[in-house]
């Protein structure tokens, strides 16, 4: 693969944005007067390392990834855009992408003005990787694969996405922000074997912070040198940075949630499914999963009137009937099973 040929002209040719902060090196500095920031106000008056060094080698030794090769952004939100913006020319290029999945792959592909090339999974939400490479052309820049997927919660199996990535030319981005869920070998581990391989993950899900917009991208040092050519100079915050690192240092918590909301998930499956209201519940190796009701839109407004909130996903392409009920607390799961008894439809 031919990264020059992928990347943009316009970004290839690139000067970036040089920031006070980039332009020393190596030495043991003490007064800042390069970057008109106000002396007082500690520790808030300074601005923060652009390139998140602490704290990607925190994350590092966790992830199993090297420093070089993780790019950090406001969320996933961030580098799903960022590659719209460095790879995919409007009006010209476009990028391929299973369906149904994750809504913001097309909302960044209308945002940027790219074609984005629906490729529906079939009855048992399995993804096919010939159907892919079909949809693709000499213009095609990115596919998209999210797995274990959103909403249909399903991991795909390896040896697909394996294909994907071998069979096409351009950037495979596989979305694993519900990895954690999953027992499957995550794709990040494989970063050398793939350097078309970009994989995504998030502080949102298993990390449990979503408030504070975290996501990681991990890829080839080149395609990370494009990420940070291209993002806004001081895209994560100070107080995100501290965040992540405080939540970091505690790994057995993080694992304990994860293993106390896997099993909930098998507790709050069993349930549902043994309601009359169910069709069936879909496999998942997330933490959520899909649900078919017998009417999903009459259910859904009936928990909303007794303030529970689920997903309903019955107009989604496939998911007819479909509700997306995430895994809560203990109680929340009673609580949610306790309205779905009582309804009256
Ligand atoms: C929730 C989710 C994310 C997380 O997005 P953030 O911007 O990091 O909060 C990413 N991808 C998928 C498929 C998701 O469902």
């Amino acid at each position: 693969m031919l990264l020059e040929l992928l990347v943009r002209p316009n970004i290839r040719d690139l000067k970036p944005y040089s920031s006070a902060r980039d332009e020393y090196k190596g030495v043991n500095a003490e007064v800042f007067l390069d970057a008109n920031e106000n002396p007082y106000n500690q520790p808030f008056n300074r601005y923060p390392d652009p390139l998140q060094r602490e704290l990607k080698d925190v994350i590092s030794p966790i992830k199993q990834v090297p420093a070089s090769n993780i790019f950090l952004g406001n969320g996933s939100d961030e580098p799903i855009d960022l590659l719209f913006r460095i790879f995919c020319r409007p009006q010209i290029d476009n990028v391929v992408a299973i369906a149904p999945t994750y809504g913001m792959y097309e909302v960044c592909a209308n945002i940027n003005d790219v074609e984005y090339r629906k490729v529906q999974l079939d009855q048992n939400y399995q993804m096919s990787a010939d159907k892919l490479i079909e949809q693709c052309d000499a213009n095609t820049k990115l596919i998209f694969i999210c797995s274990p997927n959103n909403p249909t919660g399903n991991a795909f199996p390896r040896q697909e996405m394996e294909k994907v990535l071998n069979a096409f030319q351009g950037i495979v981005v596989i979305d694993e922000a519900y990895s954690d869920f999953c027992d499957a070998r995550p794709f990040r581990l494989d970063l050398k074997k793939y350097p078309n391989l970009v994989v995504l993950n998030t502080f949102s899900k298993a990390y449990g912070c979503a408030a504070i917009r975290l996501g990681m991208a991990f890829a080839s040092e080149q395609i990370i040198a494009l990420f940070n050519k291209v993002k806004y100079p001081y895209n994560v915050n100070a107080l995100t940075q501290n965040a992540a690192k405080e939540v970091l240092a505690d790994m057995d918590m993080l694992h304990h949630r994860v293993v106390m909301i896997k099993k909930e998930r098998e507790l709050l499956i069993s349930a549902v499914e043994k309601l009359p209201l169910t069709v069936k519940v879909y496999p998942t190796d997330a933490n959520f999963f899909l649900a078919k009701m017998k009417d999903a839109d009459a259910i859904y407004n009936a928990l909303v009137q007794k303030g529970i909130i689920v997903r309903n996903r019955s107009k989604v392409e496939l998911c007819g009937n479909c509700l997306r009920i995430t895994v809560g607390t203990k109680d929340e799961n009673a609580r949610l099973l306790a309205a779905l008894r009582t309804l009256k439809l």
